[in-house]
Parts: C-alpha cells; sequence; structure tokens
C-alpha cells in the first residue's frame, strides 16, 4: 500500500492537511538520514576498499612477477649484492653539502596519536630548526635522503615481517602505540613507516658520506631493537644492519665497529651481526631495563652494563676505558654510533642520570676515538624520549663543531660552521 503524499489540495479539511504533511516530512527526513548514512558509510569505506584493492593488486604483481623468474634458484648472498647494487640509497648528490641528513619527512604527527606515545616524534625537526636558527646549518645545505624501498629493505628483512608491517595491529605492537592498531593500514604506512623508511634512506646513506668526509650525522634513525625478522621498542626497520651490508658491498669495506651508547641494549643488529666476524659490537647499556634479550647478549663483543642510577662522572669514566679496550680490540674501517640521548637524568626509561653537559662530553669522545684513529664515523640520533633532548643534541653538535671534530664547510660564499 503506498501512501498518497502528493494529492493534497487547499479543499481539504485541515486536520488531513496536517497529517499528510507531517507524513510527508517525515518520510523526507527518513530519505536524508538514509542518504547520509551512506554516504558516511562510504567516505568510511572507502579507503578500507581502496586499501584492499591495492593489497590485492600488489600481491598479484608480486605473485605473477615471481612466477616469472627464472627457475634457477639464486643464492641469498648474490640476491643480497644484486639488491644493494641496484639500490638508489647512495644517489642525493651531497657534494655541495654539509654531511647532515635529514627530510621534513621524518617527522610524525597525525591527529594528535603521536601524543599518545612518549616519544618526542617531532624531535627530527626540532634538532635541525635548533642548528639553523642559530647559524650552525643552511635549509639548502641539508642532504636530503630518499625512502628504502621494499627491495632495499629485504636485504636484512624477510618477506613475512614485511608483510606482518601491512597489519595495523603488529605496528601498534612496534610502536608501542595501542590506538594505532585501530588504524587502517594505508594510513599507518603514509604516517608511520614511510617516515621510518626515510629514516633509514639516511642511515644507509650515511655511511657513505662519511666515507667521503670523514663524518656523517643522520638526525633521525637508530632504530637498534629491530632485527631482520622482528621488530620492537619503536623500531620498525633494521636501519643499522642495512647501512652495514651497504657499507660492505658499496664501499668496499669488511671490518665495522658499532658503539651503542642508547640506554637500551642493541637487541637488533646484535641479533643480525651475532656471528659476523666483520662487525665488533661495543654495547654501553642498562642491564635493568627493556629488552632483556639474553640470547642477543651473548653477541656482544664488549659488554659494559651501566647500573640504574649511573651518575655522569661514573659514566664517563667507563666509556674512556671501554673505549680503550675497543680501540685496541678491532680496527675498523668504518664506526657506526647509535647516540641515544635516554641516557639523560630524569628520562622515564633510560634509568641513568647523565646531565646534558654529559652527553655532550659523551658524544665528544666518540668522534674523538674515530678523529684520532682517521676512521670514518656515522652518527644517528636513536632513543631520547624527553622534550629536552632535541636540545641537547642539538648542542651536542654544535659543540663537535666548536671543537673542530666535524669540519667547517663553505658554501655559496659562506662559511658553514658544521
Ligand atoms: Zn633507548
Amino acid at each position: 500500500m503506498t501512501i498518497p503524499l502528493l494529492t493534497l489540495s487547499h479543499q481539504q479539511p485541515f486536520w488531513k492537511f496536517r497529517t499528510h504533511r507531517v507524513i510527508a516530512n517525515t518520510t523526507e527526513s527518513t530519505r536524508n538520514l538514509c542518504k547520509s548514512t551512506l554516504y558516511l558509510f562510504l567516505a568510511l569505506a572507502t579507503p578500507f576498499i581502496a586499501y584492499r584493492c591495492f593489497n590485492s593488486f600488489t600481491m598479484f604483481w608480486s605473485s605473477s612477477s615471481s612466477s616469472s623468474q627464472p627457475a634457477t634458484k639464486i643464492d641469498a648472498g648474490s640476491l643480497r649484492r644484486q639488491r644493494i647494487n641496484s639500490s638508489k640509497l647512495y644517489q642525493p648528490d651531497a657534494s655541495s653539502k654539509v654531511p647532515v641528513i635529514y627530510s621534513s619527512y621524518y617527522d610524525i604527527s597525525f591527529l594528535g596519536i603521536e601524543k599518545l606515545h612518549p616519544f618526542d616524534s617531532s624531535k627530527w625537526g626540532r634538532i635541525c630548526r635548533f642548528l639553523m636558527s642559530e647559524g650552525y646549518l643552511e635549509k639548502k645545505s641539508i642532504v636530503d635522503p630518499l625512502e628504502a624501498s621494499r627491495e632495499d629493505l629485504l636485504v636484512v628483512h624477510t618477506e613475512a615481517y614485511l608483510n606482518s608491517l601491512n597489519n595495523s595491529v603488529n605496528v601498534a605492537r612496534i610502536t608501542e602505540v595501542p590506538p594505532v592498531a585501530m588504524l587502517p593500514n594505508w594510513l599507518v604506512q603514509m604516517k608511520v613507516l614511510y617516515p621510518f623508511r626515510r629514516q633509514v634512506g639516511g642511515t644507509v646513506l650515511a655511511a657513505k658520506l662519511a666515507m667521503d668526509r670523514g663524518w656523517a650525522i643522520n638526525v633521525g634513525g637508530g632504530f637498534h631493537h629491530c632485527s631482520g625478522g622482528r621488530g620492537g621498542g619503536f623500531c620498525a626497520y633494521a636501519d643499522i644492519s642495512l647501512c652495514i651490508h651497504f657499507a660492505f658491498v658499496r664501499l668496499n669495506i669488511s671490518r665495522v665497529m658499532i658503539i651503542d651508547l642508547d640506554a637500551h641494549q642493541g637487541n637488533g643488529h646484535e641479533m643480525d651481526f651475532g656471528n659476523d666476524e666483520r662487525v665488533y659490537i661495543l654495547d654501553m647499556y642498562n642491564p635493568g631495563i627493556y629488552p632483556f634479550d639474553m640470547t642477543a647478549r651473548n653477541y656482544i663483543n664488549q659488554k659494559v652494563e651501566v647500573v640504574t642510577g649511573t651518575a655522569t662522572v661514573d659514566y664517563l669514566d667507563q666509556l674512556d676505558k671501554a673505549l680503550a679496550v675497543a680501540g685496541s680490540n678491532f680496527a675498523p674501517e668504518l664506526i657506526v654510533y647509535n647516540a641515544g640521548t635516554d641516557i639523560l637524568d630524569g628520562d622515564p626509561l633510560g634509568g641513568l642520570k647523565v646531565s646534558p653537559e654529559g652527553v655532550i662530553k659523551r658524544d665528544e669522545k666518540v668522534f674523538r676515538f674515530a678523529r684520532d684513529r682517521k676512521i670514518p664515523i656515522v652518527m644517528v640520533t636513536s632513543g631520547g624520549y624527553m622534550k629536552t633532548s632535541a636540545r641537547v643534541i642539538a648542542d651536542s653538535i654544535i659543540n663537535l663543531s666548536n671543537e673542530g671534530l666535524i669540519e667547517t664547510n663553505v658554501h655559496s660564499g659562506r662559511k658553514i660552521m658544521i
């Protein structure tokens, strides 16, 4: 049965007219409500549908391209070399720039969700802004790295691990931000994983610049909890392992020292290089905090455990001794320095009590160690969970410049202090 909504006339009784009008208005409202609901559904569902289609397409593409490969199986070592040699990550031209690497894409910020994590997710940009505002760096002299592609990441990571990042729940576990689990993965890829991949590109490139110029600083990177097969502790990609494998193949070196002075144990690179005699690992960490990775601890060449509450003088004294031992144990061709600032007094996660001046002195000691031995050094900034970390890192870079441990550079007729 249908209701004759449009048959009203002025001859009809008033009460009847009103009833029909109410019915007409009610039906119109219902229609509008239905329309709005449909639009809302489409608005919410479209990204999911697009993402599903994209995934299906990429899965189809990867399966068809893998099935088109020759039947002869290429060994893992050759495949790794092939991937490294065909990578574009060494391409950015830095000949007229300072070997400080940063992209505005490093910084993570969306919908305020980054505020749910104690990590200052825009510290990388803040470091550069401090340096620029104080005349130690020009925007045009900063080296902008490329994003590490899937093929680049496969140099160290397994297919299974990279595929696991297509699930937002896994990314939420790795970044330790539970709400990330609720977000569609395309958004997580764009706003969280892309910035990380760009930072990975920066760490890989830093080794090349360090070999050319003696030193390089990636203002990001230092994801030392991630290994080829597993992420964790805010580390989704193993940038240090990737950097070193690229250096072995492209820079023709075979001895690398990792000096890991973040407050946490660097279990990612330790798992990746556990049985690799080309890599010497000096790790100075607090054994009473995350990650408690006892297997990885077996792979540290030189372990220095600094207990909770260790203060500046004691810390720097242990560092002096450790560097002396490392220098006599191993002669590297490249140093990768993981310079986490979570050793700072007051850091809620690091548990140590090193002052800002102590951090600056620490970085100076490591750069002096490299300079005295004429070993190229890569620095990555790694952990540092307080808003004050960016200021301390900027001050440390300024100190390295003032101490002559990183060279001045002439650019556009003006003397740049770094
Ligand atoms: Zn840390």
